[in-house]
């Protein structure tokens, strides 16, 4: 039975009755290529035509069959030529609009035929309504019969009506003698009994043509368990083909770095402030890792100035005493800028010359940094992902660090390592992110990595408070900005624009520096966005950084990781464009030293309901894993993890935030799987994650 059911999933879809390459071609513009790609296919939403309902039952917004007999027939002549028809079932009477129609349906619709109509109800000036409804004449006392079942609405494209989608639909589950055999089924009885789960050919086969019984709303809503199973399912081939990819990396070797050496303690010896006793652990775990001689794997969150680039630094180090070349890459030009300021500071006092690789870098200087890295005169090297372009070569990589992990997807974290793949010899990874995920979403989503968490922030930090206020108060914010200054303090005011272009950013960004310029003549206002020149944009970080400015006017760009201790104040301008994570990690550039620090939400009334309660929970917390939660309560994991950038996790019937019930199991039911039933893996994660890098095992 799994042969041929095996041979149903992968069976293409011109196997089907009725489909040839004509109609094929259309389905694969849905992505649907096989009989099993035609049963996942489910509908959107669904319609019940299993009952006629009396018209006096009837209230706006439902949508319903009814049935009765046309009273009056007329064309109305208004600013809209319509046709209004009412019809009455001995109930009330309901009236039929349309604005289309030809004389032939006027003819068909005549008074003292019966007709059924299919529409949504709405409340018109004279009662209740329905615009546009399918309609058909029936024999007057004669019972017609409705739909057995919900009628399915799938998404659709041209060329594909929805009863073509039902018959392939129903050819489908008809395909290698019915849906046990095509769909398999990979979940043990035991599991599926604990979890009170169907079985995937039940599921599949209800969600195509619920029974009436079916509540239309759960269906909606996700919550039906055939729904629920589906859901499940696809989580658990997610977390088993991550735990696979971990497996994967187990069997690989790496070059095992030695007892921390002279660049290491040096390193150590000459930090300003004392580690805390989380990065204390953290680099202590991350040793561990980088002393065996297979690839570490690990993810480091921490919130934003938890102090996450020593850490990095601290392991970038052990690279350099092993004799192993180490590389930090960042998502932004600016953000590389500043590590590789940093780890200049730090390593090349020490006699550790540091690479500098970005898009914009000159062609001398990229010349040189090239040759340094592939001759490996160079041990360590900063950038953004220019780093790993295909020219780029290392003599010896033996650790590859990326910073702010959001950015990056899974394909991304393998295409690195494969890059420093080496004589058989893997670079250790590490990847660093300031977005906390919550606990169940990073289970999941993050099951082939290992997880260190930074949860203590540097001593000394005051919490930085948080105000909301219209910007019809902006001469007060003004007023702010001039205080915070003439104390000796900087600050930053950040413009967002809806528009992602970067000309009108910049536009704006000039805008308000001019304004401001003027408004505080006193102050020293420099201005940084995506437009100026790498040099530029440096020089002027680097003066606001060395107190020679004391306003720094500023697009989104200075969102990941910007560094100034000194700055004391956030203005953000139109916070309502942004989302949760985003003003964290903006608010996340104050705060940094020991003055007491303020971020100013600015916003542009009036406020949706979704923007007021974004608002008020920054003003509430400053605890980035709360946010985080808060985040993807308010706008989904996709959101959360950046996988609309990325293609990571992407999920066909899963949500995440909707099925975190479902995820919390998941774990556990993979733990199971995996050494109880093995056999049941591999099928699992093709049937669900086709494109995944772990192709079986
Ligand atoms: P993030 O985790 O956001 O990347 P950074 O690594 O940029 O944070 O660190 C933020 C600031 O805190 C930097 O100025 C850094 O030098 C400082 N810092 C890091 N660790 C400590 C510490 N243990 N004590 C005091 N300051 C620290
Ligand atoms: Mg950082």
């Amino acid at each position: 039975m799994h042969t041929a059911a095996l041979d149903a999933a992968a069976a293409p879809v011109t196997q089907l009755k009725g489909v040839g390459p004509r109609m094929a071609e259309r389905l694969a513009r849905l992505d649907l290529h096989t009989v099993q790609d035609v049963l996942f296919h489910l509908p959107l939403r669904y319609q019940d035509r299993t009952r006629v309902a009396p018209i006096a039952t009837l209230r706006p917004g439902d949508q319903a069959v009814v049935q009765g007999e046309v009273r009056a027939a007329q064309v109305r002549f208004g600013r809209r030529r319509m046709l209004l028809v009412r019809i009455q079932d001995g109930s009330a009477l309901l009236t039929l609009r349309f604005f289309h129609f030809s004389a032939a349906q006027q003819a068909n619709l005549a008074r003292g035929v019966t007709v059924r109509c299919y529409g949504e109800v709405r409340a018109g000036v004279a009662g209740l309504e329905m615009i546009h409804p399918e309609y058909r004449r029936v024999a007057p006392d004669q019972e017609a019969p409705v739909e057995e079942r919900l009628t399915p609405i799938y998404p659709a494209t041209e060329g594909l009506s929805q009863p073509a989608l039902r018959a392939l639909a129903g050819e489908s589950l008809r395909f290698g003698g019915g849906p046990a055999h095509s769909l398999v089924e990979w979940l043990p009885p035991v599991v599926r009994a604990e979890l009170a789960l169907p079985s995937l050919a039940e599921a599949v086969a209800l969600l195509h043509g619920p029974p009436p019984d079916v509540s239309v709303q759960a269906l909606e809503e996700g919550r039906h368990p055939a729904q629920q199973r589906l859901a499940f399912e696809e989580l658990l081939a997610q977390h088993l083909s991550l735990r696979a990819l971990r497996d994967r990396v187990e069997r690989l070797t790496a070059p095992a770095f030695g007892a921390p050496g002279e660049v290491t303690r040096a390193f150590l010896a000459g930090l300003p402030f004392a580690l805390t006793g989380a990065q204390r652990r953290v680099i202590d775990e991350l040793a561990r890792d980088l002393a065996r001689a297979v690839p570490m794997h690990r993810l480091v969150q921490g919130d934003v100035g938890s102090g996450k680039t020593v850490v990095a630094a601290a392991a970038l180090a052990r690279a350099v005493d092993a004799g192993w070349q180490g590389a930090l890459m960042a998502p932004t030009e600016l953000l590389a800028e500043q590590h590789a300021r940093n780890l200049r500071a730090w390593f090349e006092p020490l006699g550790v010359p540091v690479a500098w690789l970005a898009g914009r870098a000159r062609a001398r200087e990229r010349q040189a940094a090239l040759a340094a890295l592939a001759e490996g005169a160079a041990p360590l090297a900063v950038g953004t992902h220019a780093l790993f372009q295909e020219e780029v070569a290392f003599a010896r990589l033996g650790l590859v660090v990326i910073d702010e992990q959001h950015r990056f997807g899974v394909h991304q974290r393998l295409a690195l390592r494969e890059k420093g793949a080496r004589e058989g010899l893997h670079p250790h990874q590490l990847i660093m992110t300031a977005t906390p995920i919550p606990r169940t979403l990073a289970m999941t989503a993050y099951a082939d990595l290992e997880v260190s968490v930074i949860d203590e922030l540097p001593p000394g930090r005051t919490p930085v408070e948080t105000v909301v206020v219209p910007d019809a108060r902006r001469e007060d914010v003004v007023a702010r900005v001039r205080e915070a200054c003439a104390a000796g303090r900087q600050a930053y005011w950040v413009c967002t624009l809806i528009e992602e272009s970067d000309a009108l950013q910049a536009q704006a960004a000039e805008a308000t520096a001019a304004l401001l310029t003027e408004a505080l003549p006193e102050l020293r206002v420099g201005l940084v966005h995506g437009r100026l020149k790498s040099a530029d944009k440096e020089a002027v970080m680097a003066r606001f950084k060395q107190g020679a400015l004391d306003l720094l006017v500023a697009t989104t760009v200075i969102e990941v990781g910007v560094d100034v201790p000194n700055a004391s104040l956030m203005i953000i301008e139109n916070a309502e464009r942004l989302g949760l994570a985003q003003l964290h990690q903006l608010r996340g550039r104050v705060g940094r030293g020991a003055a007491a620090s303020a971020c100013v939400l600015m916003y542009h009334g009036p406020l949706s309901a979704l923007a007021r309660e974004r608002l008020s929970t920054l003003r509430e917390t400053n605890d980035g894993f709360a946010i985080a939660q808060r985040d993807l309560e308010l706008r989904g994991p996709g959101e959360v993890l950046g996988t609309r950038q990325t293609g990571m996790l992407q999920l066909r019937i899963a949500r995440l935030e909707r099925d975190q019930a479902l995820l919390e199991r998941v774990p556990a039911v993979a733990e199971r799987l995996r050494t109880e039933y093995p056999a049941h893996v591999p099928p699992l994660v093709r049937r669900w994650v086709p494109g995944a890098v772990y192709a079986g095992v």
